[in-house]
């Protein structure tokens, strides 16, 4: 019979991934801060439980999604926490993006409870994870890796082993250095088309044809277009992969030029009362360089 799951953080992605999982026919039992969430799951045909305790607590895999590295240690660690309340021989798989260090000291920990630790962040947005075709970037153990896979292609289309624990961040930690170049790249090129006088839709059309064209453009268009910013993916989460990607990055002794600059123009969007707003509106910080 298949696993039982229990899924902490039903957030714009943890909400869609675990619903996957119940339509894929797995029993799910799940926890989060929002009531709403909650009724949302339940409505879906999971569990809301009232605890992470009592949620993890009969779980055979154990699945967090949630925003950042003080949140993943929270729950890990706490007396209400995974590592004191999962059965012992439970694998616990964080899909958040967080740190690649917080991945290696969580897996180091929980095995000493007996825990096995994947980590698995995603890419795809909020619209791959309504599709199920995320790409999903996995750390760890091979076998944890083989046994977690059924689940894996319940919420996505492209899963690839990284490496050892901690790897599955350090590629996601690259993909959004990339995103966020080729975003900026786009808003640049938005701002100078308008200027231009040139109808943006027809050019953004043709870009997207050809070597310019990206997931980026495709899936940001209409955001560029309408200036319809709700997010999607907030700048606050983006600023915390970029901290993420420069500080790997220093530390492994690569640079990254144009991604720190990029960095920067994400910190301004936050310092401006902008974070709560897709990463589509680095196009807000273009258009005030620009004049606009
Ligand atoms: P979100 O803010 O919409 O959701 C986070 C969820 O975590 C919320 O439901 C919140 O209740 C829950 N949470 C926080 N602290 C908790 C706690 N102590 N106990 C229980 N639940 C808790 O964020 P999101 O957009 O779904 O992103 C989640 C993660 O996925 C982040 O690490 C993000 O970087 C990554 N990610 C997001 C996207 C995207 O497009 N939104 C894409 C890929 C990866």
């Amino acid at each position: 019979s298949l696993p039982k799951i229990a899924w902490i953080g039903l957030g714009i992605m943890g909400s869609p991934m675990s619903e996957n999982l119940v339509k894929a026919g797995y029993q799910v039992t799940g926890f989060t801060l929002e009531q709403e969430k909650l009724d949302r799951l339940a409505a879906a045909g999971g569990t809301a439980a009232g605890s992470i305790a009592e949620a993890v607590k009969d779980a055979d895999v154990v699945i967090t999604m949630v925003p950042a590295s003080p949140q993943v240690e929270a729950i890990a660690y706490g007396p209400d926490g995974i590592l004191e309340n999962a059965r012992s021989g439970a694998l616990l798989i964080d899909m958040s993006s967080i740190t690649p260090q917080t991945s290696v000291d969580l897996a180091k920990a929980a095995k000493d409870k007996g825990i096995r630790v994947l980590d698995a962040p995603v890419s795809g947005g909020e619209a791959g994870a309504i599709e199920a075709v995320l790409s999903i970037m996995v750390g760890g153990e091979k076998a944890d890796f083989e046994e977690a896979k059924p689940i894996f292609e319940a919420l996505g289309k492209t899963i690839v082993l990284c490496g050892p624990h901690g790897s599955g961040q350090t590629v996601k930690a690259a993909n959004q250095l990339i995103v966020a170049v080729n975003i900026q790249a786009c808003a640049e090129a938005v701002v100078f088309l308008e200027k231009s006088g040139v109808d943006l839709k027809a050019a953004l059309d043709v870009l997207n044809g050809g070597l310019a064209g990206s997931t980026v453009l495709t899936r940001k268009k209409d955001n560029f277009l309408s200036r319809d910013f709700r997010p999607g993916f907030r700048i606050d989460l983006h600023h915390k992969d970029m901290g993420i990607v420069t500080d790997a990055a220093r530390n492994v002794g690569a640079a990254l030029p144009v991604g720190a600059v990029v960095a920067q123009l994400v910190a301004s969007l936050r310092a401006q009362g902008d974070g709560g707003l897709d990463h589509s509106a680095l196009l807000r910080a273009v258009e005030r360089l620009s004049g606009a």
